[in-house]
């Protein structure tokens, strides 16, 4: 049989095998493992050239037991009302186990955003606002970037939502720029986040944190672990980088800040002077410290995980690794760091940005960051406990320490 790739039914089987270890009853887990409420709908959009296109777009709203449903609005040609399911069910997973108060959730719309005008992509996200706006707020449902969405595109959303209600509420939306009441920190928050988890790793493990790293995917959290890494870690040579456009590869190092400039000069990565060209599965292969997958799911599945010779993975993406590849990886005494405790700082100063909203006081640089690095090295440190005392790999732990806590409000709720 192949294996389960569908993202939502590798959640199920995920949370599924969490709630046998914790015991849970079946009420408990047949409320957990669903969705508590969902919305499609069609975004009609009038295009540049004078034709109307009609999109679908998707909220998810997973469970709000902790606090009001979190998460980002994800952009992308492959959108399914499963892909968000399954990102909103790790969301809920997600803000437990950093223990932020809240819940759940996520959107989507279903298009190449690659082929979309800026003007386009204001009415497209409008569009998607005016459908769910009665949704929204922060008592309710908060969202924020995921692939392919940006801090513009988080401040029109915020202007059609205030619009709409008429008034100010900047902490209905998070990833908002600057000038809109975002939060410092922000934009490299995913990354940074993901490397302090990466640190405490390397102390615990006895790892050589300056070592060799490799980066697939290369996008907003990849680029900014290629900074990052050896900023945090004191040092590290990155050595490969993959795109959607392929990989590249160089022992001697690949400078990030050059790398980054030729992305955005040419908009990929192929044919970075200086470094050659491997295919995708040769990065994922690499003898390297740490890889960070850093795109989209299903990356390391039961086909490649065997191959897979990093001392650490760090997940920065969302579900990119099966059950089955976890099972390897374990086996091959691989550390993973799972992707709703490795990415949670994207979502954990989501949180600081709403705080700051709300108080209507900013912070500084340092003192985001340094409750970001409170947050995760705590979640960090209490998920190996999990994973040492139950002899469960890393993503079993983070799902026993994050589920037990859902539960737990569901039932102090008398939900169940
Ligand atoms: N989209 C990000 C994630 O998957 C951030 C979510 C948020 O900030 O609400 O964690």
């Amino acid at each position: 049989m192949s294996e389960q790739l569908n993202p939502f039914k590798v959640a199920q089987a995920q949370f599924d095998e969490a709630a046998e270890i914790l015991g849970l009853d079946q009420a408990m887990r047949d409320l957990l493992r669903w969705p508590r409420r969902e919305y499609q709908f069609t975004i009609p959009v009038k295009m540049d050239n004078g034709t109307s296109k009609v999109f679908h777009g998707y909220r998810v709203q997973y469970n709000d037991a902790r606090g009001p449903n979190k998460g980002g609005i994800r952009w992308h040609p492959d959108e399914t009302i499963d892909t968000v399911r399954a990102l909103s069910a790790w969301m809920t997973w997600k803000c437990s186990v950093v223990d932020i108060p809240l819940g759940g959730g996520k959107g989507g719309i279903t298009c190449d955003p690659k082929m979309l005008s800026d003007g386009e992509k204001e009415r497209l996200a409008r569009g998607w606002v005016r459908m769910v706006a009665r949704e929204l707020g922060k008592h309710r449902d908060v969202p924020a970037p995921d692939v392919y969405t940006t801090p513009q595109i988080m401040a029109w959303m915020l202007d059609e939502f205030e619009t709409i209600v008429g008034r100010s509420h900047p902490a209905v939306i998070t990833g908002k720029p600057l000038a809109l009441g975002g939060s410092k920190g922000r934009t490299d928050a995913t990354a940074r986040g993901g490397i302090y988890t990466v640190r405490e790793a390397s102390k615990l493990l006895g790892l050589n944190p300056k070592g060799t790293f490799a980066i697939q995917g290369f996008g907003n959290a990849g680029q900014h672990a290629a900074v990052l890494h050896p900023a945090i870690l004191g040092g590290g040579t990155l050595v490969a980088v993959s795109d959607t456009s392929g990989a590249i590869y160089n022992p001697a190092g690949i400078d990030a800040a050059e790398i980054i400039a030729f992305k955005k000069q040419t908009g990929k990565i192929k044919n970075f002077p200086g470094a050659k060209a491997i295919t995708n599965d040769e990065l994922l292969a690499l003898n390297v410290d740490v890889l960070y997958p850093a795109a989209l799911e299903n990356v390391i599945t039961e086909a490649n995980a065997a191959k897979i010779n990093a001392n650490i993975v760090c997940e920065l993406a969302n579900g990119p690794t099966t059950p089955a590849a976890d099972k390897i990886m374990y086996a091959k005494g691989i550390h993973v760091i799972p992707d709703f405790l490795a990415n949670a700082g994207g979502v954990t100063v989501s949180y600081f940005e709403q705080v700051q909203n709300t108080y209507n006081y900013y912070w500084s640089l340092e003192e985001v960051c340094s409750r970001l690095d409170r947050k995760m090295t705590e979640a960090y440190h209490n998920v190996y406990r999990m994973h040492l005392d139950k002899k469960v790999h890393m993503r079993l732990a983070a799902y026993l320490v994050a589920v037990q806590r859902v539960a737990e409000a569901v039932k102090l709720r008398g939900w169940v």
